[in-house]
């Protein structure tokens, strides 16, 4: 009845065999290879542990629209979470995405990535936090860190302003280390097999990575 997960992107390539202890559950696990599927589990248990006693439910298609949001350390459009439910049978109904989506977010079990128009599964789901997140542009990945240090300078600023804060959403785009690694290895030109490397990431530096100021295409332009 359920369908497949896709695989989770994060941890492609070298991921460590099922059972191997999770790194820490903090952002940088989001951008490490690690048991996935381990860690997306935890997660939608301390899920529904947060919510029991609340007198809100888990119905199926809540259930199943945040184990969609678990499935990978990124965000998702509220469409791609509905064709999703309407392959696994919740009908094609937007109202049945946005309701169950609006929940989740509701009981702070995932997040609105307002940068993205996207949704993420909460990783610390019971906890009162408002999060910081960390986007990569060359992989998706997005990582969810405390932002107690960063909300303190804010409140502080606030304040002094007499400014009263009611929502704040802060959300950094950048390259994961391993982005970052292949951006890298991309402008020294060396990826090993002695040929010239046209990177897709990295190239475009949006003001404070790299040296060199001449974004866009590489090669290519001829005379
Ligand atoms: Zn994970
Ligand atoms: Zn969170
Ligand atoms: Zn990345």
């Amino acid at each position: 009845m359920k369908a497949n997960p896709a695989p989770p992107r994060s941890t492609e390539g070298d991921a460590p065999p099922p059972g191997a202890p999770l790194p820490a559950a903090g952002p940088a696990r989001a951008f490490a290879a690690h048991d996935h599927i381990a860690c997306a589990r935890q997660t939608l248990a301390r899920a529904e542990a947060a919510l029991a006693g609340t007198g809100a439910r888990l119905t199926p298609v809540r259930r199943r629209t945040l184990e969609i949001l678990l499935e990978a350390h990124r965000a998702m459009g509220a469409y791609e979470v509905l064709e999703r439910l309407a392959a696994d049978g919740f009908g094609h109904q937007p109202p049945v995405a946005y309701r169950a989506l609006e929940f989740l977010v509701e009981h702070g079990l995932a997040h609105r990535i307002r940068r993205l128009n996207a949704f993420a599964g909460c990783v610390f789901p019971g906890t009162d936090h408002a999060p910081v997140f960390l986007i990569c542009r060359g992989c998706d990945a997005l990582a969810e860190a405390p932002s107690a240090p960063v909300r303190a300078a804010l409140d502080a600023v606030a304040e002094s302003a007499g400014f009263q804060v009611e929502r704040v959403s802060i959300e950094a785009l950048g390259l994961c280390p391993a982005c970052a690694a292949r951006a890298q290895e991309a402008r020294s030109g060396d990826c090993g097999c002695g040929h010239e490397v046209a990177p897709d990431v990295g190239q475009d530096n949006d003001g404070e990575r790299g040296g060199g100021k001449d974004g866009g295409k590489d090669g290519g332009e001829g005379a």
